[in-house]
């Protein structure tokens, strides 16, 4: 039993993770009045390029906590995949002809900082906020609860005791580890360069374009403000070191691209504790 006391004001949920999964997450249990508290180490919330799709089902969840038509003002709705290879159309997928179960039949294109904003925008108009520079450095549970330790940026710890805590805190997360849960799964060997880019061709400008070859691919998702997404997907022995250098590409206006060349890992963990 823990000597840090349960009172009125202790939140029901502890968050670890202001992502996008914690943030979805706190506006979800605000709404069903769940007391929560949402904390992330950052500093502040995360500006740099990451995800851009937004389903169909994260749409219809959206509609349930009220952010799902603010999503879509702010977005690009594409209704078309086109997948090439060899210079031939493989696969062309119309959503509007196989999405036919959801007010969605469409890819949501918005970029993920700009989701993230309008998650927390909900979230403090139903009175929560965010916590930076918390991280959370150990946990343990007994039978009524959960105590966990966050550091404050100053040194300081805080010993936080709630019914519960959600890791929401990405690949490499310490709640897992604290936890010592596997991540099962593979790694999909590939090293992706990313960038933002104003193109310059003849295609259709609101259709996400694949196209493959000799097992890299490019895809190409197109952007409400104008740019696409240019996603570059290399094994990793042929990925070029340092910046992609997008002005290279002939045709492409390289607009305010920026690239990096991360690792993706499609694991996840194996049970919940
Ligand atoms: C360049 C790039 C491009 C990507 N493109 C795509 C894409 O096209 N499609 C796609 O599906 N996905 C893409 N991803 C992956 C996508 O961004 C992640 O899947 C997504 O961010 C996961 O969300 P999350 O909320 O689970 O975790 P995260 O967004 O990783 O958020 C976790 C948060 O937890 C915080 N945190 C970590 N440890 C602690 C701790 N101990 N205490 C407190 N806080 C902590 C972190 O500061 C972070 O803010 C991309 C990623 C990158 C980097």
């Amino acid at each position: 039993m823990s000597d840090v006391p349960l009172t009125a004001a202790t939140p029901d949920v502890l968050i670890v993770g202001a992502g996008p999964v914690g943030l979805a997450l706190a506006n979800d249990l605000l709404r069903r009045g769940i007391r929560c508290r949402i904390i992330d180490s950052a500093l502040q919330a995360e500006q740099k390029t990451k995800a851009v799709g937004i389903q169909a089902r994260t749409l219809e969840l959206f509609t349930k906590m009220g952010v799902a038509r603010t999503a879509i003002e702010h977005g690009l709705t594409a209704s078309f995949t086109n997948t090439y290879s060899g210079g031939k159309l493989l696969i062309r997928i119309d959503f509007g002809k196989h999405l036919l179960r959801t007010p969605y039949p469409y890819i949501l294109l918005l970029p993920q900082h700009e989701t993230e904003h309008m998650l927390t925008e909900h979230l403090q108009s139903q009175g929560g906020a965010i916590e930076w520079r918390r991280e959370l450095v150990q946990l343990t549970q007994d039978e009524e609860g959960v105590e966990a330790v966050l550091c404050h940026p100053d040194g300081q710890e805080e010993r936080v005791r709630v019914g519960f805590v959600v890791g929401c805190d990405g690949a490499h997360s310490t709640v897992r580890h604290v936890l010592g849960l596997q991540f099962a799964g593979t790694t999909f060997e590939r090293s992706f360069a990313v960038g933002n880019v104003r193109l310059t061709w003849d295609l259709p400008s609101e259709e996400i374009f694949f196209f493959l070859h000799q097992g890299n691919f490019i895809a190409y998702f197109p952007m409400a403000d104008g740019h696409h997404r240019v996603v570059i997907a290399y094994e990793p022995s042929k990925a070029p070191t340092g910046d992609v250098t997008l002005e290279a590409k002939k045709g492409w206006d390289p607009g305010n691209g920026r690239s990096w060349v991360p690792r993706v890992s499609p694991n996840c963990a194996p049970q919940y504790v």
